[in-house]
């Protein structure tokens, strides 16, 4: 048989068991040994240049020449003794992987000898040759210098005899190229107007941190049967197949003992990621079938985002071992459930401090409810933001599809936070705030301890307070967490030193400092009502309520992109100093010709298997129909032909149907697409390309998945989704 499909399965049940590399090892004995970290910093380095990393750690202070060059020789003697050969800077371009360029440790020296060298300046910066990452216009490719700088804040490791070493990733005149750079400014931008904010309720707090605690979620399946799918290899998704006679109705994947040869794949993936220093802690199945979930404890932002950009690594990586392809695109299957990434995200302080934790007293549940209140009006104020950092041509597919939020930005609190906001609203009056008097009888509720561990939860809201953090959950699976992240610091940053500013404001009018803040918070719970949604999501009714409370829908994105032009936004980013007006513009272009780009892709391998793979098999079978039908006429009367024949006959016409619409379809879509090529602007070919090409998609799908009902199975090319999804 040459059907590459029936190869693909026969490989698939041959499969023999690959057993995890960890069986029978202490995860406490390998945890981190990959990475330059804290305690291994101890043993390699002398104290100084131990001490000037911790100082770049904690305080932002400048690392020396000097103490680089002991850095980087320490690091040197501990790659090498683990058999290190290389070494990269390791950073993250606008294309969304991570990217390296290995160096070999070694240098020639006189006498036909080499020796391992690895300096100081190699480790703070490099140039690589960066002319074909995207930079928005940034550079020409005449100019291509782009710089890495290191990054000592995320440690070093080892990937595959390689000493990775964390950088961020700027142009020859300074402009981010990367996602790094504004994650490190929104992290400080935060830490700088958070601290001011937190100052007013404990002095000793000297900085404030942002926290990621990522959720991930993807698919396996059989290496044999995505490599004999290339529309999974080129687009991440299967652009044809019909749904499969039983999928994720039942719900019996979700939560469910985890296969075998998935287990095995998880076991190592957690040890590649545990000796990487990754903290993964929760696997389980997902809703639909073949679809898992892995989520670390939390940890700082900056190193969360890292580790869920290496976790994306090993998942590939990994699954090779096992033969699987891991599925990172957020909608790899229609009709079931595709993959987002839940981004859980806290403030807290260096004296260790959760703010989003309620407290005991009434003095630390005022300072609950200053930060609760900001973090809502920052979501209100800035929603839009929010939207156009987690939209991508997958996220399309999701979003608003009843599995995951809508495209609408709102907020659920709950309802005991809810009831207290409203009790806090009503508690005082303005005349009660304007005197005096209440110094020291701040009547805030008392917020139930319960609330601590009784959070109800809303599955449907796209960003939700859980207790003592929010839950970001309208993510992609395939997304950076930094952008959602830069967003987030942003618009939370931008809110706090606009309160801190009217707070000092009306301190100087003559208000006591609590006065001053709760007359302020309690300003802002008109915005924190617009955004605070407690019931469906995905209901209709919700919609229409959006709709009266002004808030944006913005389904596709393109139209989510848009935002990144206005003023307000604009002057949000260059005020917070996390993106200057030219870097804003450079990633909003690079983003919308992305989203081009990947819809160019999807169109190109739409029309090439519907020409090469689709109408031949249909033909094929098509023509044993013919054949058939011929041979009734010549053995049979006419009578009983006709009677005998129908089926046949029918068959014959819904073919020719459905192989004649396909071939329109795909030429027109061909030509609208030329057409929409000769745009030059980005912004305006994505919307042409989301309004113009996107239909056929659809148009051309239905008469696939419906040949591919009705053709005998054995001719049949491409894998099924019974097979991709059940097949393990
Ligand atoms: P669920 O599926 O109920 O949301 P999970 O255990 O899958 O719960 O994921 C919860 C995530 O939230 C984990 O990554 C966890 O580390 C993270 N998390 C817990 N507490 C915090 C916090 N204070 N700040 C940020 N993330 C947190
Ligand atoms: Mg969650």
């Amino acid at each position: 048989m040459s059907n590459i499909r029936f190869k693909a399965l026969e490989i698939t049940f041959k499969r023999e068991r690959k057993s995890p590399k960890n069986i029978g090892k202490k995860i406490s004995g390998y945890y981190g040994e990959l990475v330059f970290n804290d305690h291994i910093m101890q043993e390699y380095l002398t104290k100084a240049a131990y001490q000037s990393v911790k100082d770049a750690k904690c305080k932002g202070s400048r690392i020396s020449r000097n103490m680089a060059d002991q850095i980087a020789s320490g690091m040197k003697s501990w790659a090498l003794d683990r058999g290190v050969t290389h070494y990269t800077h390791w950073f993250h371009p606008l294309t969304g992987a991570s990217a390296e360029k290995h160096d070999s440790f070694a240098d020639p020296v006189s006498g036909g000898l080499a020796i391992e060298r690895f300096e100081g300046k190699s480790l703070i910066q490099q140039e690589p040759d960066a002319s074909s990452f995207p930079n928005g216009g940034i550079r020409n490719t005449f100019e291509a210098r782009g710089y890495t700088a290191w990054d000592p804040t995320s440690p070093a490791f080892i990937l595959e005899n390689t000493l990775c070493i964390p950088t961020v990733f700027v142009s020859y005149t300074g402009e981010a190229l990367d996602y790094k750079t504004p994650l490190l400014k929104s992290i400080s931008a935060l830490d700088e107007a958070a601290t001011k904010v937190v100052k007013l309720f404990n002095e000793d707090v000297k900085r404030v941190f942002s926290n990621l605690g990522w959720e991930q979620e993807y698919f396996l399946i059989d290496a044999a049967l995505y490599k004999a799918r290339p529309d999974l290899g080129l687009t991440g998704r299967t652009v044809f197949g019909h749904s499969s006679a039983k999928d994720q109705q039942l719900s019996d994947h979700y939560f469910g003992t985890i296969q075998e040869r998935a287990l095995d794949f998880m076991k190592d993936l957690e040890f590649e990621a545990h000796r990487l220093g990754i903290p993964l802690k929760t696997r389980h199945n997902e809703v639909a079938p073949n679809q898992f979930e892995c989520a670390p404890v939390y940890e700082e932002v900056n190193i969360a985002v890292d580790h869920n950009q290496l976790l994306m690594h090993l998942l590939d990586k990994v699954a090779k071992r096992h033969n699987l392809k891991a599925l990172l695109h957020e909608k790899p299957f229609e009709g079931i459930n595709g993959s987002g990434k839940h981004n859980n995200w806290s403030i807290s302080t260096d004296t260790g401090i959760n703010l989003l934790s309620p407290g005991k007293t009434h003095f630390e549940n005022l300072r609950f409810l200053t930060i609760l209140i900001n973090v809502l009006k920052a979501v209100n104020d800035y929603a839009d933001i929010l939207r156009a950092h987690i939209a991508n041509a997958g996220n399309d597919h999701r979003l608003g599809g009843h599995e995951a939020p809508p495209a609408i930005i709102s907020a659920f609190i709950g309802t005991q936070l809810g009831k207290l906001l409203t009790q806090f609203e009503n508690q005082q009056g303005e005349d009660a705030l304007a005197t005096n008097e209440f110094d020291g009888n701040i009547n805030i509720p008392k917020i139930p301890e319960i609330l601590l561990d009784n959070t109800d939860r809303n599955r449907t809201s796209p960003f939700a307070f859980t207790g003592n953090k929010f839950e970001f959950r309208a993510i992609g699976s395939s997304a950076n967490c930094a952008l959602p992240m830069i967003a987030l610091n942003t618009i939370v940053a931008k809110q706090f030193s606009d309160f801190y500013a009217s707070h000092e404001a009306l301190v100087k009018e003559g208000y006591d400092k609590q006065e001053a803040t709760i007359k302020l918070i309690k300003s802002y719970l008109k915005d924190v009502k617009n955004i605070v949604y407690e019931g469906n999501n995905y209901s209709d009714e919700w919609l229409e309520i959006a709709k009266e409370r002004g808030l944006s829908n913005f389904k596709t994105t393109p139209e989510a992109l848009q935002v990144l032009q206005q003023e307000k936004y604009i002057k949000l980013f260059d005020e917070m100093q996390v993106l200057t007006p030219v870097e804003l513009a450079a990633r909003y272009d690079i983003k919308m010709e992305n989203y081009v780009q990947k819809l160019q892709i999807e169109a190109r391998v739409i029309g090439d298997l519907a020409l090469n793979h689709i109408i031949p098999t249909a033909i094929k079978y098509q023509n044993i129909l013919i054949e058939n039908v011929q041979g009734l006429n010549q053995i049979f009367d006419n009578d009983t032909f006709q009677k005998n024949a129908a089926l046949q006959l029918d068959l014959i016409k819904t073919i020719s149907a459905d192989i004649d619409a396909i071939r329109k379809l795909v030429n027109e879509m061909r030509a609208q697409k030329e057409k929409l090529n000769a745009l030059e602007d980005n912004p305006a070919k994505a919307i042409a390309y989301q309004q113009k090409v996107i239909p056929y998609f659809d148009k051309i799908r239905s008469h696939v998945d419906h040949l591919e009902l009705h053709i005998d199975d054995e001719l049949w090319t491409l894998p099924k989704y019974r097979e991709m999804l059940f097949t393990m």
